[in-house]
């Protein structure tokens, strides 16, 4: 069980706002902050040189908390300033050919399905839609009647950036498999808010964000990668971190996950990720995740029960991700409304799933995304706020 007074007096920002955004940018806790704050501080003190030095130790160690949260090696662990780096960096690895086939999913991630496209036609493949099963998640059977040798690359997101549905991961992984397919999973929106580990999962390759349900400072991601599917990888942005250069027209790369990094980064901000890992390591990720489910779960009911509000969830396997329409009341005034009551939420347009908006005749959903640190008398409030907006 998560000590709700505990994580709560760890998190200023959540005391008297009702925060329910840490699937767009959640709030750090104080050990996250604390890291950042300080490791800023000593670089204005001594030099970011020197104040990295300082801390070579815990950065060293930040693999290792990585590799055991993500149930991987450390040398599996690279860290990055995005999950949309991440994910780029790992799809733009895959090799690829004309005729080459490319899976993606009706929830495909916006940013995601663009850089796809783009890499696809330069290399005269193609990007393929699988169906979807009744219940919304990707359907196993239809991925698998699609596959042949030809399929180079599956794309899975985990969870959608517009919806709770968890998509079935370790049996789409297991099919892509079939055909020696790269699986690249976009654990953008479960990472910290639910299990996610490469030895159960088997992905090739996994992109996680720091700010989101991770609650690390905003600018970081990680790359894990499997080492099973490291060598057919080609890198495709490296620097003198990534590869060691011994002579003109003679270099080596390095042959662990951080080939995928660049020298240059925020020191602050990846101790603040290493900080924000640490913590939810410590919670414990299946109280973290059954906190958040519980959460979910009792905005979906309560917000069904509203006469004019519409929850919008699909899949069977449901995780933080809330997200509802109010009968003839603009998504954007619905926000305004609720921020004026200092309730905290997003609201998504078409871009960030456009094929799965699109099918379901959605121009916006108002996404509600609780994580552990809110109190039931907080999401008490919310829905009674909701309310009020209807009549
Ligand atoms: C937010 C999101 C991303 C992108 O994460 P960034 O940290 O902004 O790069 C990718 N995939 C999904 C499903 C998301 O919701």
């Amino acid at each position: 069980m998560i000590d709700l007074d505990r994580v709560r007096a760890d998190t200023p920002g959540c005391q008297e706002q009702v925060f329910l955004d840490s699937a767009g940018s959640s709030l750090p806790p104080e050990p996250v902050l604390a890291e950042v704050i300080g490791h800023l501080r000593r670089e204005a003190e001594v030099g970011g040189y020197r104040a990295e030095a300082e801390r070579a130790e815990d950065l060293a160690a930040g693999y290792q908390v990585a590799a055991d949260f993500f149930g991987c090696a450390p040398t599996d662990v690279a860290f990055t300033d995005s999950a949309t780096r991440s994910w780029l960096l790992g799809m733009s690895a895959v090799p690829l050919a004309a005729g080459d086939r490319i899976l993606v999913s009706q929830v495909e991630y916006g940013s995601n399905a663009i850089a796809l496209m783009q890499r696809a036609q330069e290399f005269g493949a193609t990007v393929e839609l699988v169906p979807s099963a009744e219940d919304g998640s990707i359907s196993v059977p239809a991925l698998t009647a699609m596959l042949d040798e030809r399929v180079k690359l599956v794309s899975v997101v985990h969870m959608p950036t517009n919806g709770g549905l968890v998509n079935p991961a370790k049996e789409i992984i297991d099919a892509a498999h079939q055909v020696g397919a790269i699986a690249l999973l976009d654990a953008c929106q479960t990472a910290g808010q639910r299990r996610v580990r490469l030895d159960e999962l088997g992905a090739d390759l996994i992109s996680v964000t720091g700010r989101k349900w991770l609650r690390g400072p905003r600018g970081t991601g990680l790359l894990v990668v499997n080492p099973a599917a490291a060598p057919r990888l080609r890198p495709p942005l490296v620097d003198q971190h990534s590869a060691d250069w011994s002579a003109l027209g003679e270099w080596t790369l390095r042959q662990d996950a951080r080939v995928h990094e660049l020298w240059e980064s925020s020191i602050a901000d990846r101790l603040g990720l290493i900080a924000a890992l640490r913590y939810a390591d410590e919670l414990g990720i299946d109280d973290i995740q059954a906190a958040v489910v519980q959460r979910a779960a009792f905005l979906r009911a309560e917000l069904s029960a509203l006469p004019g509000v519409t929850v919008h969830d699909l899949g069977t396997e449901r995780g933080g991700i809330v997200t509802f329409t109010v009968a003839g009341v603009d998504g954007e005034e619905v926000k305004k409304a609720l921020v004026a009551k200092d309730i905290t939420l997003s609201v998504g347009g078409t871009t960030g799933a456009l094929l799965d908006m699109t099918a379901r005749g959605l121009a916006q959903v108002v996404r509600a995304s609780p994580h552990y640190f809110v109190s039931q008398e907080q999401l008490v409030r919310f829905v009674a706020a909701v309310a009020e907006i209807v009549a």
